[in-house]
């Protein structure tokens, strides 16, 4: 056993604050990591706050995690001492159902355990996050790095972000030609602006915020749309192939499935406590149109984009936070502020401000 710093929170209003427990030793199929950089993802808030009614207390968040390996257990044979790698959003799961044969384990027939609020088998406990010092984790959900050593506070954020933006974008066969739209400028939007524009596809990005148009642009958007203006979502009406949503609130649905053409999909990832309004059927039924969904991606997958990532030079966008600052940054974040994602030093952790 080994004793972790971390942040936690103790209740939906409590806010997080510094929190010791023990992580597990390394046993034969473990690597230890220690944690240099956390990315803060909107989904770390709902979580923290028990948005989703599931939350296991206290909660360590934190799932987009960059570290080096410190250890490994004797049958470990992907990893060695001072690898950079990473890990997301999942830490085991059942390793037999069809989904993880296929390499789906997000889809676990017995459901993933998560990085963090996420039972291990064959006990009730809590898993904590990244928020922390130092991780264990079985070796087939550590992640290979292969970015530059300068790169890696931006890298962290491709482990939920980049991997839930690249595997529907993929799974719906984004390519050259497409038109496709990207709702919501914060953490998962940016990357999939920058993505679907790797791919090859014309993005159009949407976004509430008017001040966020040239940034979107700069990510790699060929159009912005600002989705109050209706003169500007008019000239969008029936032209989307593809649209991934990946607003964190409930809204109209509507006003952007009127957006695709015969045989488009509008998938959702935002996962917001409160469920959008139930959009009009005639909508969908006029032209085929199809609502989907679609959650963070396997192990396999999420290599082969960070893979790509690095292939098309692609990180993210970030504003680097201090530990102590996590509630301040929750705040912006609900506000639409982020820049576009949140990455905590972890060195701020193990050594405090005086
Ligand atoms: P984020 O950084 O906070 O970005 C969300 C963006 O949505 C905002 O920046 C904003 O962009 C837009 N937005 C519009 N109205 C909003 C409102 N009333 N409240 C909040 N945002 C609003 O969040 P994120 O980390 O990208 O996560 C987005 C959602 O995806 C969350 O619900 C998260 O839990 C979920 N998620 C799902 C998966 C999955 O596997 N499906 C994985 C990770 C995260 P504009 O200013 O451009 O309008
Ligand atoms: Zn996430
Ligand atoms: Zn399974």
């Amino acid at each position: 056993m080994t004793s972790t710093l971390a942040y936690a929170t103790t209740s939906p209003t409590a806010p997080l604050a510094p929190f010791s427990f023990e992580r597990r030793a390394p046993g034969g199929e473990d690597v230890a990591i220690d944690i240099l950089y956390c990315g803060v993802c909107h989904s770390d808030l709902h979580t923290a706050r028990n948005e989703w009614n599931n939350t296991l207390y206290p909660s360590v968040p934190g799932h987009e995690i960059i570290g080096r390996v410190t250890a490994v257990g004797s049958r470990v044979k992907k990893f060695k001492l001072g690898d950079t790698v990473g890990v997301g959003c999942m830490v085991d799961s059942c390793r037999h159902c069809q989904p993880c044969t296929d390499g789906l384990e997000q889809y676990c027939d017995k459901g993933f355990t998560g990085t963090y609020n996420g039972s291990l088998y064959g006990g009730g406990e809590n898993t904590y996050g990244g928020y922390s010092t130092h991780v264990v984790v079985r070796e087939s959900f550590v992640l290979r790095v292969s970015h530059d050593a300068s790169q890696l506070a931006a890298v962290s954020p491709l482990l939920c972000a980049g991997i839930t933006t690249y595997s529907p974008l993929r799974q719906w066969g984004v390519k050259p030609g497409h038109k496709v739209g990207i709702v919501g400028l914060g953490g998962l939007g940016h990357m999939g602006v920058k993505i679907a524009a790797a791919m090859g596809a014309h993005v159009v990005l949407f976004t509430t915020s008017a001040g966020k148009r040239e940034d979107a642009l700069r990510l790699g958007a060929h159009e912005v749309v600002v989705s109050s203006n209706a003169e500007e979502m008019a000239t969008q009406a029936g032209r989307l192939d593809f649209i991934l949503n990946t607003v964190a609130a409930p809204h109209d649905l509507d006003a952007y499935l009127s957006l695709l053409k015969l045989d488009g999909t509008m998938t959702l990832v935002g996962a917001p406590a409160t469920p959008h309004p139930s959009p009009g059927i005639f909508n969908l039924i006029m032209r085929r149109r199809r609502l989907a969904g679609s959650l963070i991606g396997g192990i396999r997958e999420t290599q082969e984009m960070l893979d790509f990532c690095s292939a098309h030079d692609i990180l993210s966008d970030i504003e680097m936070i201090r530990m102590d600052e996590i509630e301040t940054a929750y705040a912006r974040m609900l506000k639409g502020d982020v820049r576009y994602r949140f990455v905590i030093d972890m060195a701020t952790l193990a050594t405090p401000a005086a």
